[in-house]
């Protein structure tokens, strides 16, 4: 056991929603030395955790039982503030002077309302949602974007280090979310500029693997070509990011726009093109089936 590994052990955390994101930044506190009690409303992902040493809580309130951090990553709005506020949840039984982080994607107003409610009850509430996919997750190489006070930040640091390599405090409480959003909505356009190009390369003749190759060596290089290109090319659907929380997001994007007066209209565009994935059932997709929109749209089916 490292000397870091060591000095984690009697710091206890409190891990719930132990999904495609969660699990692996659970075991990964677990790794460094943290005492980890997990949850999750499904029991084989509490399991899960538990062959890996974590503690199977029973419920959010077990989870939390002498906790120093309570960490949420969960897939929505309405599931983070009923874990956070509900009646058995997080503010009805954290202990006194324990960090609730929230990694998930939610609404920067809804962060900003959960911090306050906390905050009322002495409690830190810190937004920290994360970039980097399953992979950055299982390689603790996540990118930490966290909003809140310096004493919620600084509380919450020694657990997103065990989880992340680039760690930023961007701002007061809903600044992580909104970082967020500006991340998502890169990432979308993003996503649709690659099936754009590859529909057209398709359509020419050209050999999409070698296209793809060029303009990852040149200008157009970038993560999701470089991670999400070959799945559709090869049509591999198979989610590490699904499509239903890219239109989670790109919703809360648009959400953004109309509460601020801020015209987004490629990010529009591009959510458009979810909700049409979306009408076709690929939601349980990963999100290079937009691929399949551009199908749709040059009567395409085989690749
Ligand atoms: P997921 O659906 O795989 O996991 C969510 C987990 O939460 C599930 O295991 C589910 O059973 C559990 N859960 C739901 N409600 C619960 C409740 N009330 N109590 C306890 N557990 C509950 O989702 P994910 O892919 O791990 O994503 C989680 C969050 O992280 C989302 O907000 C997502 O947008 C964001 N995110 C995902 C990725 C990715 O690549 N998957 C990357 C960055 C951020």
């Amino acid at each position: 056991m490292s000397e870091n590994t060591a000095s984690h052990a009697s710091h206890t955390v409190g891990f719930i929603g132990l999904g495609t994101m969660g699990r692996e930044m659970a075991a990964n506190l677990l790794k460094a030395g943290f005492t980890v009690r997990a949850f999750d409303v499904r029991r084989e992902a509490v399991d899960e955790l538990a062959a890996l040493g974590a503690y199977a809580a029973a419920s959010i309130a077990d989870a939390v039982d002498g906790a120093h951090a309570a960490i949420t990553m969960l897939p929505n709005t309405p599931d983070v503030e009923a874990v956070v506020l509900g009646e058995h949840g997080l503010i009805a039984n954290v202990r006194p002077g324990c960090v609730v982080i929230d990694m998930s994607t939610i609404a920067p107003a809804a962060a900003r309302s959960m911090h306050e409610l906390c905050a009322q009850k002495g409690i830190e509430y810190v937004d920290a949602p994360v970039s980097g996919g399953p992979g950055g997750a299982k390689n603790a190489a996540l990118s930490i974007m966290a909003g809140g006070t310096k004493q919620g930040f600084e509380a919450a640091l020694p657990f997103f280090r065990a989880m992340g390599t680039t760690i930023t405090h961007v701002g007061a409480s809903g600044a992580g979310q909104t970082v967020k959003l500006c991340n998502q909505l890169v990432c979308g356009i993003n996503i649709q500029a690659i099936c754009e190009a590859l529909a057209l390369g398709r359509a020419s003749g050209v050999d999409l693997k070698q296209l793809r190759d060029v303009l990852l060596g040149g200008s157009a290089a970038s993560w999701m070509l470089d991670k999400l290109g070959n799945a559709m090319i090869e049509g591999d659907d198979s989610a590490g990011f699904r499509i239903n929380l890219m239109l989670k997001d790109l919703r809360l994007v648009q959400d953004e726009s109309y509460a601020l007066n801020v015209p987004l209209p490629a990010s529009a565009l591009v959510t458009s093109q979810y909700v049409d994935a979306m009408a076709h059932g690929e939601e349980r997709n990963g999100n290079q089936a937009l691929f399949r929109v551009y199908d749709r749209m040059t009567a395409q089916t085989a690749r």
